[in-house]
């Protein structure tokens, strides 16, 4: 066990937990954007910066482990600060009308997401190139947990990275190809772990343009998937007796919430209900 002062209150942890985990745990208020509890961090939104003694520098808690006789404050004004630009930058370039953790960090700091406006913003066509997901790239913060589902911290298909720099830094599917011409293999890992509605299942964008996506109305039941031997748990999420996306628990074990292309989205065929009289062509 390492013993740690967080905001003046004396904490034992186990050896490899992380400042961010030690923090929450004692329920502080830490905001993330970019990092995710099945990701490997990529200290890419600095949202979760804290001070440590010692440290010149704001620290990323996320990746950051706690040591044994660490000091760390998460709510000094400098703290505040940071995490109050970030917010004001992010909504000054982006539409962040979906992005539900970057609104609770904009309402947390009382960022002034006017204070910034007027400057370049980072508007982008909605990509709409296959029957199953979307990309919003005006909603796009960034946060790189696309870009990780896509490579090796899942599924090491590596279809989509980080291109360019500086403001015109964005993901890219190599030379902004259709996504059915790049090596994507549709799982849909990155849509499940964007945290902005950057990226959405297509059957939920249309429903939403459409104004019949009724968050309360969905129900979701645990269920296994059928494709193949490996049985992931699914859970179905049903609007008028409909399945109208399928996820698994984050919490999954096997899964980490991570699924492929037929337990995704290999779905229709069970609401499709006139009797198939002859093999598809
Ligand atoms: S759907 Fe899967 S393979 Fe395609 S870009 Fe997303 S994570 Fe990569
Ligand atoms: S598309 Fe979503 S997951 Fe990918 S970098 Fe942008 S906000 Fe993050």
């Amino acid at each position: 066990m390492l013993h740690l002062t967080i905001d003046g209150v004396s904490i034992n942890v186990p050896a490899g937990t992380t400042v961010l985990e030690a923090a929450r745990g004692m329920g502080e208020y830490v905001p993330t954007l970019c990092w995710h509890p099945n990701l490997t961090p990529a200290n890419a939104c600095r949202a979760c910066v804290v001070e440590i003694e010692g440290s010149r520098a704001l620290v990323s808690s996320c990746s950051r482990q706690a040591e044994d006789g660490m000091v760390v404050k998460t709510k000094t004004e400098r703290v505040h600060n940071a995490r109050q630009v970030i917010a004001e930058l992010l909504t000054s370039t982006n539409n962040t009308a979906s992005a539900g953790d970057l609104q609770e960090l904009v309402s947390h700091t009382a960022a002034n997401t006017l204070r910034f406006a007027g400057g370049e913003t980072w508007e982008q066509p909605l990509r709409d190139d296959n029957n199953l997901f979307v990309r919003n790239y005006d909603a796009c913060i960034l946060c790189y947990r696309c870009v990780e589902a896509c490579g090796v911290d899942v599924q090491n298909t590596f279809a989509i990275a980080v291109a360019g720099r500086g403001f015109d830094a964005h993901i890219d599917t190599g030379f902004d190809r259709p996504l059915p011409e790049s090596d994507c293999v549709f799982c849909g890992n990155c849509v499940e772990v964007c945290p902005t509605g950057a990226l959405l299942d297509k059957k939920e964008y249309e429903l939403r343009q459409s104004g019949r996506w009724e968050e309360q109305d969905i129900t979701t039941t645990r269920t296994t998937c059928s494709y193949c031997g490996v049985g992931c748990e699914l859970e179905l999420h049903v609007m008028d007796n409909q399945v109208v996306k399928v996820t698994s628990p984050e919490d999954n074990p096997i899964t980490h919430g991570m699924l492929c292309v037929k337990g995704r989205y290999g779905y229709e065929y069970v609401q499709v209900h006139e009797d198939i009289t002859e093999p598809a062509p």
